[in-house]
């Protein structure tokens, strides 16, 4: 793209940034696997960036694995990762709940995966709410659903159970104005191979918002809170820390709000179109969705990582 911001990351550039970082942070679905399969040359640049000294970190909205279950999976694909690098809104929803919302031995509503209780559970919090809620009675009775006294929040990820009663329960806990509400992630859309594409986290979330008339909190990107959890735990420098990812409004605008360097691959869901359009908008807001670099795909670092 000429007169561009955003440059292609080839030869001395490459080499150039890859020099000025210490840590990279990459998001998974579109820039190193997706679905099931991992983008060709994915696994080699990762293992290549660890061999270099560099430390590596995998940053996914997807609400429906554990830390555990996200290395598994990537050893299987052929990536030489431990738990501990990975960073998926299960386990840091988790964590915003025990650290942020101090939630530890408290309970919450949850409208999730069984990961997510999982993570949850691993932190000393307990929850109500996984798993389909039939819907019975009429709407005398849905106002006056039986709640758990114990409950001090809402937490929507991406629930394959969603339902009207559980929207209405969410509802009925959020009237209460000392509940909390939290939510995963606002992705609207999953896209899929050629061109199709289910609904998102997002969706569930703008509903029970819709619903309660209320804003939730959230903590997946663009929040700043997931690259704050990896960063305290791992001492990163933001200057020195590279962020890649596959959409400009969550992985690029997470790494502007965070001062991070930024990279944009072509193997998922923005174009340089996109690009185009924030960069030619004049809006400030949208020009934070502007990456420094693009590649077509993370194969692309492999020259200067090999020889
Ligand atoms: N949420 C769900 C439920 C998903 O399945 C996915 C992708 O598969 C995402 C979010 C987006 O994940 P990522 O942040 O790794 O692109
Ligand atoms: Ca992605």
């Amino acid at each position: 793209m000429s007169g561009s911001k955003c440059a292609r990351l080839q030869g001395a550039r490459l080499q150039q940034l890859l020099d000025s970082v210490d840590s990279i942070l990459f998001d998974c679905d579109g820039v190193i696997w997706r679905g099931d399969q991992p983008i060709p040359g994915a696994p080699q640049v990762i293992n290549l960036l660890k061999r270099h000294g560099k430390r590596v970190f995998f940053v996914t909205n997807n609400s429906t694995k554990t830390r555990r279950m996200y290395a598994d999976k990537m050893s299987t694909l052929g990536f030489d990762v431990t738990e501990q690098e990975v960073f998926g809104t299960a386990f840091c929803c988790a964590a915003f709940l025990q650290t942020a919302c101090g939630l530890r031995g408290q309970k919450v509503f949850l409208m999730g995966s069984q990961a997510m209780r999982q993570e949850l559970e691993a932190v000393g919090i307990r929850q109500t709410g996984v798993g389909p809620d039939h819907v019975s009675g009429g709407p005398g009775d849905w106002a006056n659903v039986p709640l758990d006294p114990e409950v001090r929040a809402v937490v929507v990820g991406f629930d394959q159970d969603f339902s009207y009663m559980k929207l209405n329960r969410a509802l009925q806990y959020l009237i209460q104005k000392d509940c909390l509400f939290v939510g995963t992630n606002r992705d609207t859309r999953l896209p899929l191979e050629g061109g199709r594409a289910v609904p998102g986290t997002g969706c569930l979330l703008q509903a029970v918002e819709t619903a309660a008339q209320r804003q939730a909190q959230t903590v997946g990107k663009p929040s700043p809170f997931m690259f704050d959890c990896l960063a305290s735990q791992f001492g990163v420098e933001r200057e020195r820390c590279l962020m890649v990812g596959d959409r400009l409004d969550t992985d690029i605008l997470l790494g502007s709000n965070c001062g991070l360097k930024t990279l944009l691959t072509l193997t998922g869901v923005s174009t340089l179109e996109d690009v185009e359009g924030h960069e030619k908008s004049g809006c400030e807001e949208r020009r934070k969705m502007v990456p420094d670099f693009y590649v077509e795909s993370i194969a692309d670092l492999l020259p200067a990582l090999q020889g």
